[in-house]
């Protein structure tokens, strides 16, 4: 068991959605389970059957941001969320080995790409940026929130860069994976400065959701 009771609370901001799934038996796994039904409560911030352990429930892309500030102690974020977001002072305490999938660039079937500069769809932006700049390839990003696939089709991008896991979504709309950017899994992560004035008391959950994530690897 944790001894969390002293002191301010310890607050683990979660990812919703897809991760939020997958992170939640992980979390129970670790002996911290929330105290109401996450997917049903439309709260944000739920006590835990830890006394001293709180979760709050947050939009994927925020996470960094309540970690970076120092309000959350914890971060629970996909890797390619990170990326985006630049991640600089934080810490990435753990691989949380879960919704994984890679970040990758892809176009219509037989695209041929421009000499010149080329499109880029994504949501990604810095991500994009970042790479492309690495190769010495000329682009004009173009930010989009979602259904990315649709860019090429209608020849807004000549390509994107995108989550992919199956491949299905590139699939039935025409598209092809190209180039492999990053694999990509959920991470732990904690604020630097934060992470030091209070290491003793997070070290433990850290050390447990290490173990849980060691069982969850075994038993797959
Ligand atoms: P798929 O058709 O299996 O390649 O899945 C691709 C779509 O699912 C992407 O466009 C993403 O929006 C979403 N997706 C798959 N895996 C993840 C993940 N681990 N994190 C976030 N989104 C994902």
């Amino acid at each position: 068991m944790i001894d969390q009771a002293s002191g301010s609370p310890i607050t683990i901001a979660l990812s919703k959605g897809r991760i939020l799934k997958e992170t939640l038996p992980l979390l129970a796994q670790a002996g911290i389970e929330p105290a109401e039904n996450i997917h049903t409560s439309r709260k944000l911030i739920f006590e835990t059957n830890q006394p001293g352990v709180r979760l709050i429930v947050i939009r994927a892309t925020d996470v960094p941001t309540y970690v970076e500030y120092g309000v959350a102690d914890l971060g629970v974020s996909g890797k390619d969320v990170l990326m985006e977001h630049g991640a600089q002072e934080m810490y990435e305490l753990l691989d949380l080995n879960i919704a994984r999938c890679r970040l990758m660039t892809a176009a219509l079937k037989g695209h041929v790409m421009p000499e010149g500069r080329m499109r880029v769809a994504t949501k990604f932006v810095q991500v994009a940026r970042r790479y492309y700049a690495e190769k010495g390839r000329q682009v004009d990003i173009i930010k989009l929130y979602g259904g990315m696939e649709l860019a090429p089709i209608l020849d807004l991008a000549d390509c994107i860069v995108d989550i992919v896991d199956t491949g299905g979504t590139l699939r039935a709309n025409g598209l092809e994976p190209l180039d492999h950017i990053a694999d990509i899994s959920t991470r732990l992560v904690a604020s630097r400065a934060g992470y030091k004035t209070k290491a003793a008391r997070l070290q433990p959950i850290v050390d447990q959701l290490q173990r849980a994530v060691s069982q969850a690897g075994k038993a797959a």
